[in-house]
């Protein structure tokens, strides 16, 4: 079982790194006081990774609009939100890749175990 510090450094390792606003260092160059939706909604996408088994990506987007977008201040209550029309938000952007990386690491985790009994 890993936990959360683990899950974000390996987001920072595959994801961060391809992100288009990661610096050279591997550190983040948003704005300050703007907070990347990956680093502040990671355990909600554990949530939502682990609650779809599925080879397509669309029934883990429906999971992500429900119950991360859902709580999240940038959506409207009409379900829109311009962060994501604009290509700005990180989660959305990288969605795909997050969850790939996130079961990969589960999946390379379980075999690990399984080896060990
Ligand atoms: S915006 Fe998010 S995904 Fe991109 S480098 Fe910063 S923390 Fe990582
Ligand atoms: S797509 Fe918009 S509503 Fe969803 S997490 Fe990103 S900023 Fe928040």
């Amino acid at each position: 079982m890993q936990d959360i510090e683990s899950y974000w450094q390996l987001m920072q390792d595959k994801v961060c790194s391809h992100c288009i606003d990661g610096g050279n260092s591997g550190g983040c160059r948003i704005d300050q006081g703007r907070e990347c939706a990956l680093r502040k909604y990671l355990p909600q996408i554990l949530d939502v990774v682990n609650s779809v088994y599925s080879p397509a990506i669309e029934p883990y987007e429906v999971q992500l609009r429900n119950k991360i977008c859902g709580i999240c201040i940038h959506q409207s209550v009409a379900g829109k939100c311009a962060v994501r029309n604009e290509v700005e938000c990180a989660l959305d952007r990288y969605f795909p890749l997050i969850v790939e990386v996130i079961e990969e690491s589960q999946s390379r985790n379980r075999q690990g175990n399984t080896n060990r009994t």
